[in-house]
C-alpha cells in the first residue's frame, strides 16, 4: 500500500470523516496485471470497488488486506470496475483474496453498459486537470478529483469528440 493509507487512516479517527468520504463516492483500488479481453494486451488495470470502507485504500498483488477497520481473511469482491490504459474500455472482474492477502484479478471482462453524461462541473474540472498536467491516467485523474472513473472516462471521451485532448 502507498503514502495514501497512513494519510487516511489519521482521518478515520473521526467517523463524520468516514460518512463525508462515502456521500463523495469514493472507492477502494485493487491494482492488477490483466488481459484485456478487448484489445488482449496485458495491461496494469486498477479495479475500484465501494465494497469494503471507500477510503481510497490501494493495494498490489501480494499485499495484506488488513487495516484498522477491517481484515479480510477469504474473499471474492465481485464486479470491481476497471479501465484499460491502452485501448479505454471498461473492465469488470472480481478481486480475489486468499488468507488474507490480495491474489490478483479474476473472470475479467468488458462492461457493455453506457456511459453516464458527466455534469459540466465535471467536465470543466477534468478539463482544467488535463490541461494543467498535459496527461494524466484515467485513474489518477479520479482519485485526485475525488470522482468516479467511468465519469472521468466519460469526460475524456467528450474531450476527444471535441478534439480537446489527442487519441491516445
Ligand atoms: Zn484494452
Amino acid at each position: 500500500m502507498r503514502g495514501k493509507l497512513a494519510v487516511i487512516e489519521k482521518l478515520i479517527k473521526a467517523e463524520a470523516i468516514i460518512n463525508l468520504v462515502t456521500v463523495l463516492g469514493l472507492y477502494d483500488e485493487f491494482d492488477a496485471e490483466v488481459t484485456c479481453p478487448s484489445c488482449k494486451l496485458e495491461v496494469m488495470v486498477g479495479f475500484q470497488t465501494k465494497a469494503l470502507f471507500n477510503l481510497l485504500l490501494y493495494f498490489e498483488v501480494g499485499d495484506k488486506v488488513d487495516t484498522e477497520r477491517f481484515i479480510v481473511k477469504d474473499g471474492i469482491i465481485k464486479d470491481a470496475l476497471g479501465s484499460c490504459p491502452k485501448c479505454q474500455a471498461f473492465l469488470l472482474g472480481e478481486i480475489i483474496i486468499k488468507d488474507n492477502v490480495f491474489q490478483g484479478v479474476q473472470n475479467i471482462r468488458i462492461e457493455q453498459e453506457v456511459s453516464p453524461v458527466p455534469s459540466d462541473k465535471i467536465k470543466e474540472s477534468v478539463s482544467s486537470y488535463l490541461k494543467q498536467k498535459g496527461e494524466a491516467y484515467p485513474s489518477d485523474i479520479a482519485d485526485a478529483l475525488g470522482i468516479s472513473l467511468k465519469e472521468v472516462l466519460a469526460v475524456i471521451s467528450i474531450l476527444k469528440e471535441e478534439k480537446k485532448v489527442a487519441e491516445a
